[in-house]
């Protein structure tokens, strides 16, 4: 009957009947799956998946994407070859990555603008008065919509301003490929001059290539000595105009609306110096400042538009998947038809929500935005297989330089006291030869910090603290990103190591493994003992063994053993996290409430070829 007929053909479509096995070499496109790599080599795909497990451990669904190799793995224990053919990169032949302004069409655009400096000195106070000077009077009361970047209307044109909270977060978008910002309005208060943040500012802006603009603040203020800030510029090579040099420094009072208007002349006329152009008729593409879960709107993304014009409609592709434009609106919560060249907006209709630096490109159709995710997601999966890609230490130094990955040894110099700095600084560029150079990207008096290792991060240097500490979050920070921090109490060796690294001559990596850090809350003197640390564990742990380095105030005030480990007056051999304890250092009296205690022990690593 028809019934039987049609389960018939339902069985034989089924339970393929047991498949014939290639002989010779087979062909398989990428990207490859258990299930196609299933179909070419006739055996079926629950088969390969157990074999994944039990000789590669590795566990994957039917669906998910295998690195080439391994396929030819797997393909081996069937005794056939593969023939991979690879897959078209779409990304590479759709997504053309050529600089903003080389083409024919490119018309110029409004610039963007970051503004960075010390905290307190100014900075929100003139983004707001920047921002509030240029609303239409009927929007009383003045913005309190916050987004990341604004648009502000000068003369006849626009200029963007780009709101990051902190030179930590310009470095950690350059460090993901993205520059966004024309030119770094520095803002430095008159009657407090150039601080440390100020310095570790046009670090990170030198170490980008951005010019820098100084708006000095607070001109209104008794103490207001623009003289001495000028000076104090001066020394850090930015040379002010009066000076003899190119960088404009402009009095202004955010608080009092004074000099805005200098500032926003004199910064466009920088900008067109520079003449920066888009083309306004391309397939959009931009960069991701922000993004997160608005409820009800979903993935809310703010974007930088940096060549072509978006639009609602608009199949957009970032990195966390792809998506057709819903709805366009601008840092006034007003909807927009379209956004050109230099528009920050806020999309969305995004699938997913994008991380801060992503770059985000329309596509005509939605086939290769899909296809392209595909791919993306198919080389995140193998590249989180293999071994992640090696950040550049003192040790590894040579074969990237003999590689020519890098070209000069960036450092960034971190010491107790500020006459040393000038001190290891000369000496370590002495160290340059024709064919590399060492290049002093910052140097500061103090811990290591986050700034330091963003400035690491993005510029691929190395950090070499002398007598400081590292702050707790940069320490983690280095850990993340794989960036390298030397620590030294001798000019003499610190510089040896540098010349070692450039020599490739490293022995055996010695490696310092944390292991907790404390602080301490209370002292006891114990007349046989000397002085005990009552101290509580902020995280880790501590043990008897643990090397100790005492720090104060940043700055490290004593390294050694641990005498005794108490807790409730018992001998203990470990303290957690969260607990408190009795340290008695060895040989070191001299502890006072709030140092800092860190615990380490030092592994050394063999140094392999690979
Ligand atoms: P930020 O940390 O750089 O963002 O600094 P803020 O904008 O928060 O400003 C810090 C403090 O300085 C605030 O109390 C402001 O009111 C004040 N301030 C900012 N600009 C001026 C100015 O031009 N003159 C005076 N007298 N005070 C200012």
């Amino acid at each position: 009957s028809a019934r039987t007929r049609f389960s018939a053909r339902l069985v034989a479509a089924t339970v393929r009947p047991p498949t014939q096995r290639p002989t010779g070499p087979v062909e398989i496109e990428q990207p490859i799956t258990i299930r196609s790599l299933s179909s070419v080599l006739g055996i079926q795909a629950h088969v390969l998946q157990q074999k994944l497990i039990t000789e590669h451990n590795t566990m994957i669904t039917a669906n998910d994407v295998l690195e080439d190799e391994l396929a030819e793995l797997l393909a081996v224990d069937y005794d056939a070859e593969l023939i991979i053919r690879k897959s078209r990169d779409l990304e590479r032949e759709l997504i053309t990555e050529e600089k903003s302004g080389d083409d024919q069409a490119a018309q110029p655009r409004p610039p963007v603008f970051t503004l960075l400096g010390h905290v307190d000195h100014g900075k929100t106070t003139l983004m707001d008065a920047l921002r509030n000077a240029n609303v239409v009077a009927t929007e009383s009361g003045g913005i309190t919509q916050h987004t990341s970047a604004y648009r502000v209307h000068v003369g006849d044109r626009w200029a963007t301003f780009i709101d990051t909270p902190g030179h930590e977060a310009f470095s950690e978008m350059r460090s993901r490929g993205a520059n966004v910002t024309d030119i770094v309005v520095l803002v430095v208060a008159a009657d407090d001059g150039v601080m440390p943040q100020t310095i570790e500012a046009i670090n990170h802006a030198k170490a980008a290539g951005v010019p820098i603009v100084v708006a000095l603040n607070k001109i209104d203020k008794n103490g207001a000595d623009p003289d001495r800030v000028k000076a104090q510029l001066l020394q850090h090579e930015l040379i002010p105009e009066d000076y003899g040099g190119q960088v404009g420094v402009v009095p202004i009072s955010a608080l009092h609306k004074q000099g805005l208007d200098d500032l926003l002349e004199r910064i466009m006329l920088e900008a067109e110096i520079l003449e920066i152009k888009a083309d306004p008729d391309k397939a959009a593409r931009g960069t991701v400042l922000e993004a997160h879960i608005s409820e009800g709107r979903g993935a809310v993304a703010s974007v930088l538009v940096q060549e072509g014009t978006l639009r609602p409609g608009d199949i957009i592709l970032s990195s966390s998947g792809f998506g057709r434009v819903r709805a366009l609106y601008d840092d006034r919560g007003q909807q927009l038809a379209d956004a050109g060249p230099s528009t920050p907006v806020e999309v969305i209709g995004l699938d997913g929500v994008p991380e801060a630096g992503d770059k985000f490109y329309v596509l005509d159709s939605l086939d290769n935005a899909r296809q392209i995710a595909t791919q993306r997601e198919a080389q995140r999966r193998s590249a989180a297989r293999r071994p992640q890609r090696r950040a550049l230490n003192l040790d590894n130094l040579s074969e990237f330089l003999a590689a020519g990955s890098v070209e000069n040894l960036r450092v960034i110099i971190k010491t107790d006291v500020k006459g040393t700095l000038g001190a290891i600084r000369t000496q370590l560029e002495a160290l340059s030869t024709d064919e590399v150079r060492v290049e002093s990207l910052h140097t500061g008096v103090g811990a290591v910090n986050e700034s330091d290792i963003q400035l690491a991060n993005a510029s691929e240097g190395i950090v070499l603290a002398y007598r400081v500490g590292v702050e707790p979050a940069a320490r983690v920070l280095a850990e993340n990103r794989g960036v390298d921090i030397r620590m030294f109490d001798v000019i003499y060796e610190l510089i040896e190591e540098v010349k070692q690294g450039l020599e490739g001559l490293l022995a055996p990596e010695r490696k310092e493994v944390i292991e907790g850090h404390a602080e301490t809350r209370e002292t006891f003197k114990v007349s046989r003992l000397g002085t005990v640390a009552g101290c509580i564990i902020l995280d880790g742990t501590v043990n008897r063994r643990s090397r100790t380095r005492l720090t104060r105030d940043g700055v490290i005030a004593w390294e050694g053993e641990i005498d005794s480990l108490k807790r409730f007056k018992e001998d203990v051999s470990d303290v957690r996290e969260g607990f408190e304890c009795g340290i008695k250092l060895a040989g070191y009296d001299d502890v006072k409430v709030g140092d800092t205690l860190e615990f380490f022990h030092v592994e050394e690593i063999k140094r392999t070829l690979d």
